[in-house]
């Protein structure tokens, strides 16, 4: 008998589709502990890393939602050759909700022809901008598969320490003071589903690109990133690395080997897509520090082992 029969997805109000770090940002946090980043690339693993903590705030608070409603986070689609980038769609019975997350801290000052936010010497467009352009697309997308629901959106502003002098009064800003009232509102849509909702929501992660194609890569080489495990709190280095755990020397957080040296290989594939994992390979990456033992233990138990005349090798 098929038990999944009698389980309706759209009652659930965890995501259907949840987000996941972009290569782009996988990458620069990856080097960041291990090289002095470039200061354009230091800003951008900055902006990048501060925007996927605020998107993933906003997802917890999404995820508390109790009506009828499906929620799709992180969604990159693809319309006449170019991309656009939703970082939340809710799905209720009469209306999408497009949502735009921002992680901005501090005091701006709002600014309008062109229409921006300043602080000191920085200048960012306004928000607003990027959203309706994406609003658009979304409704030309829908059209062309035959959904016609009406599409709201919204920037969401999640940091608490943002604020934004002279802002117009605009319905579809929400401010950090007004996110409990937002999410209220969210909350007393009435909203009942059917299966034409849940084909949309189908429709929308099939659609959805994953990641950009070619994301802007960073310049690295091997010899020149730093080799050792190093502590994933606090990202220091100084560690003591044991037979079943490793400490970290600053702040006395205790990880398993076996973590570690995962880590340790996500890591080295990818940075180095086309390096054969072997355990010599990541008894170097790990700074000679983890014993060889405890890595082929780790590497044998998690991936398969594949053999090329006399050398062993893991994918
Ligand atoms: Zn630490």
């Amino acid at each position: 008998m098929d038990i999944y029969k009698f389980e309706r997805i759209w009652t659930m109000p965890t995501p259907k589709k949840s987000r996941h770090e972009t290569k782009e940002l996988l990458i620069l946090r990856a080097l960041n502990p291990r090289m002095n980043l470039s200061d354009k690339d230091s800003r951008k693993y900055y902006a990048l890393e501060k925007g996927y903590q605020g998107e993933v705030m906003f997802d917890a608070i999404t995820q508390e939602l109790k009506n009828n409603c499906i929620v799709l986070n992180g969604l990159l689609f693809k319309l006449k050759e170019k991309h656009f980038q939703i970082d939340t769609v809710i799905i209720f019975q009469r209306t999408i909700y497009l949502i735009d997350v921002k992680n901005f801290e501090g005091d701006y000052i709002y600014k309008s022809d062109p229409d921006r936010f300043c602080k000191n010497d920085t200048e960012i467009d306004d928000p607003i901008l990027q959203l309706l352009k994406a609003e658009s697309k979304l409704r030309q997308l829908l059209e062309e598969y035959r959904f016609n629901l009406p599409v709201e959106s919204y920037v969401v502003h999640i940091s608490p320490t943002f604020t934004l002098y002279n802002a117009p009064q605009n319905n579809h800003v929400i401010l950090p003071t007004q996110i409990n009232r937002f999410i209220r509102k969210l909350e007393n849509i009435p909203s009942t589903l059917n299966g034409g909702h849940e084909r949309l929501a189908d429709l929308l992660i099939s659609l959805d690109q994953g990641d950009y194609p070619i994301s802007p890569k960073p310049t690295y080489s091997y010899d020149g990133l730093r080799k050792s495990p190093y502590c994933s709190k606090c990202n220091s280095f100084s560690v003591s690395v044991g037979e079943r755990k490793m400490v970290c020397n600053t702040c006395g957080c205790e990880e398993r080997m076996e973590s570690v040296v995962l880590q340790c290989v996500r890591e080295l594939v990818l940075l180095f897509p086309e390096m054969r994992i072997t355990t010599s390979v990541v008894y170097d990456w790990c700074g000679c520090v983890v014993p060889r033992k405890t890595i082929a233990r780790v590497l044998k138990q998690n991936y398969q082992v594949m053999s090329s005349g006399k050398w062993t090798y893991y994918v």
